[in-house]
């Protein structure tokens, strides 16, 4: 007999991570990890941390991190949320913000997380399609009846960034409701939209420590935006779970926002290997995207991405494959940008294909 509970759980389409396999060690080039460890000094705050003050609960306001990353970002710590990881301040923005009413518009290739949500909260998508260049067309964003706006800037999987007037375009056109600009990989050679936050009260980013702070393993993204929309969410997350942020976390995430020297030094040297890949990956037939993150989104013309990703996998290096049955990027293969000598293997490895 079907319950309830049974029809709502076999309606939900949950999201398919990357694979995180723990049987052998992979040079992983699937999930837009940081190959380099995080800040020295946020490795140090965590150990003291560990070594002293794990019986005590943390501070459910989090205010030393909403401090640093105020003071990084120039704004008021009343315009700073933070997050269990930015997949968790997007649920919370999902259900606050674009829930109960008219459709969610986000492009038809972008994060499959949203669609996710979406269903999770009955929102319903208005997928709004990509150029044939894979490009996000702000006049494509004008007129919509929708509860709010997602853009993902630059986008994944294709890597592309979209410049801050034509963000600027999409926030003007829809004034009326949340434009929200996920910045995940805004590190990485994006304009940031935070500039147009004490402008546009509609704009909420959010970014993440797990890509640019090689943080993943912590679980820490933000939200940037107006205090009321700041207020909302927090509102929100007290009535969900007030301590999502452990002490080691939120200790090892300050310290990590606070060495601003240290997030350059990887972020360029990311960017470097990045630009050497994709002469590399050219020179053997790839077709690149042009990217603006710690990932670039490929595919050969004369080649098969899914016998590439599994001969890979044989020998080692894991890269994303999406499935041949996807709309235009079923041909496409998506490899993390991971150290100098990784990305060298991979190009030897390929070159045996
Ligand atoms: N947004 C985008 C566009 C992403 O690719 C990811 C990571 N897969 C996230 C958000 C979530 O990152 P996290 O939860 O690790 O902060």
């Amino acid at each position: 007999m079907s319950r309830f509970w049974t029809d709502k759980i076999a309606s939900l389409d949950p999201y398919v991570p990357g694979e995180q396999p723990q049987d052998k060690k992979y040079i992983k080039l699937n999930t837009n990890e940081s190959p380099y460890s995080p800040s020295p000094k946020a490795l140090e705050a965590m150990e003291l941390e560990v070594s002293e003050r794990l019986r005590l609960y943390p501070d459910p306001n989090c205010e030393t991190l909403k401090e640093a990353l105020a003071k990084s970002y120039q704004l008021n710590v009343n315009q700073v949320f933070v997050g269990n990881g930015s997949d968790e301040v997007l649920a919370l923005a999902f259900m606050g913000y674009f829930a109960g009413g008219k459709p969610l518009a986000f492009a038809d290739i972008t994060y499959s997380f949203y669609k996710v949500y979406a269903g999770l909260y009955s929102i319903e998508p208005k997928l709004v399609p990509l150029s044939d260049d894979f490009d996000i067309i702000p006049a494509d964003y004008e007129n919509l009846d929708v509860s709010g706006v997602v853009i993902t800037n630059p986008n994944a999987p294709t890597g592309k960034a979209l410049p801050l007037s034509e963000i600027e375009a999409i926030l003007k056109a829809n004034p009326d409701v949340m434009v929200l600009v996920d910045e995940a990989y805004v590190d990485f050679g994006a304009q940031s939209a935070v500039s147009l936050i004490n402008q546009y009260p509609n704009l909420l980013v959010v970014q993440t420590l797990s890509k640019s702070r090689a943080l993943a393993g912590i679980r820490v993204g933000y939200a940037l935006g107006h205090p009321d929309l700041i207020e909302g969410l927090e509102r929100l997350k007290n009535s969900f779970n007030s301590y999502p942020i452990d002490r080691i976390a939120l200790a090892g995430a300050t310290a990590a926002v606070e060495d601003e020297a240290y997030l350059k030094e990887i972020c360029d040297k990311t960017i470097a290997t990045r630009e050497q890949s994709v002469k590399d990956l050219e020179s053997l037939g790839f077709n690149i995207i042009p990217s603006a993150t710690n990932f670039v989104f490929v595919t050969h013309p004369g080649k098969d991405a899914e016998k590439i990703y599994l001969a890979l996998k044989e020998q080692g290096i894991l890269v994303r494959f999406f499935g041949s049955n996807k709309p235009r990027i079923g041909n496409y293969l998506r490899i993390t940008i991971g150290t100098d000598e990784e990305m060298a293997a991979l190009t030897a490895a390929l070159k045996t294909l």
